[in-house]
């Protein structure tokens, strides 16, 4: 049934019969004869798409009463800068967790619009990376909130414990799930706000899903009178996500992601399936000498699985052969090289059966 597997990090793969769906309905959506990206976004055909998404989404991640489901655009990006903008003053603090890549680029456009104090629990012993637990990071008593992003997407690092640490109760805890929401199951109230970049587990590129505490949008009297009115909480909750047109094709192919995720058996399913997945991959690597991962298990990703080859130089041959073998996009991220493969929801366990055959027979012809 599957031609090829596709180990993108971003845009990612996604379900074939969601794609299926979507080429079946692309000219005549709803029995409208026009397609889903042509009739107006105030519309009651496309305003009860977004209500019933809402719903999924709610039922999916039991997200409570007291939270109010925001679809923005522009990107995880444009959070690291709208969530200072919105939740703090120029001369505020708020605690920076950095584990990685991702992480960094949050802190980076915070300076510009806070104080970020930084925390950077990555540590490494005899070459084995590891991430200090939270309740030995040293959090700053003045900080507004605390901004983490527990799985890392290119370093493929994660941050596996619920923030639930007694220390953390009454802070706000924010963060960046886009390589990580709807791949496990997560206790929403543990959280202030979490956002994510719709284009990894999600849907396509275009929509940025937050989740954010109700108090959070409206008794916050921090905001600043500069921030532009597409950024502000308060203005795109009163608006209904829709303020400016929002991205209305993006949002639609979400909704059919939402639903076959629904139809196979939700997240309690699907997080099964992913750490079964993510198991057999890294068992496999570290059962060969050929293949490394210097990450400790307990802070390794399960969305996406970084590794090298032992003889650096056959990585780009070891990439080639993959494709070869219909097992795509499997080169690591420029900045730290090496391999990876993104295993998101929408990748079947045999496509990860058919990498760790690949990687065997790899060893074995070529090692
Ligand atoms: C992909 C990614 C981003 C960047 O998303 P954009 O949509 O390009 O802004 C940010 N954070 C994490 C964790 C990501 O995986």
């Amino acid at each position: 049934m599957y031609k090829i597997f596709n180990f993108s990090p971003g845009p990612a793969t996604i379900p074939y019969e969601v794609l299926k769906q979507v080429q079946k309905e692309l000219i005549n959506w709803n029995n409208l004869n026009v397609s889903v990206m042509e009739i107006s976004h105030r519309s009651s055909d496309f305003i009860n798409l977004l209500q019933n998404m809402k719903n999924d989404l709610r039922e999916l991640i039991h997200i409570p009463e007291q939270y109010d489901i925001l679809f923005c655009q522009g990107g995880a990006r444009t959070q690291f800068a709208a969530i200072p903008m919105n939740l703090l003053y120029y001369n505020e603090t708020a605690d920076y967790v950095n584990i990685g890549h991702w992480s960094l680029q949050a802190i980076n456009e915070a300076k510009k619009y806070c104080l970020p104090n930084i925390i950077n629990p990555v540590k490494k012993k005899k070459d084995i990376f590891y991430i200090k637990k939270i309740k030995n990071w040293h959090l700053s008593s003045n900080s507004k909130y605390i901004h983490y992003c527990p799985n890392e997407t290119i370093e493929g690092i994660a941050i596996n414990e619920e923030p639930e640490e007694p220390k953390l109760k009454n802070k706000i805890i924010i963060a960046d799930l886009s390589s990580l929401i709807l791949a496990k199951e997560i206790n929403i109230k543990n959280y202030g706000l979490i956002y994510a970049s719709a284009q990894k587990n999600i849907g396509t590129a275009g929509l940025t899903l937050i989740i954010i505490r109700k108090d959070l949008i409206y008794q916050n009297t921090k905001k600043r009178k500069e921030i532009p009115s597409v950024l502000d909480y308060n203005i795109i909750s009163k608006h209904n996500s829709m303020f400016n047109t929002p991205p209305t094709f993006s949002l639609y192919l979400s909704s059919l992601i939402l639903k076959w995720l629904k139809k196979i058996g939700g997240i309690k399913y699907i997080s099964k399936i992913n750490q079964k997945k993510s198991k057999l991959l890294y068992n496999a690597i570290d059962q060969s000498s050929f293949y490394i991962n210097k990450i400790i298990p307990s802070n390794r990703s399960i969305t996406n699985v970084t590794f090298s080859l032992q003889e650096q130089k056959k990585e780009s041959f070891f990439i080639k052969k993959a494709q070869e073998n219909g097992l795509y996009y499997l080169k690591g991220h420029k900045i730290i090289g090496g391999l990876r493969a993104s295993i998101y929801n929408a990748m079947p366990i045999e496509g990860v059966k058919k990498l760790i055959n690949f990687m065997r027979d790899f060893e074995k012809n070529y090692g």
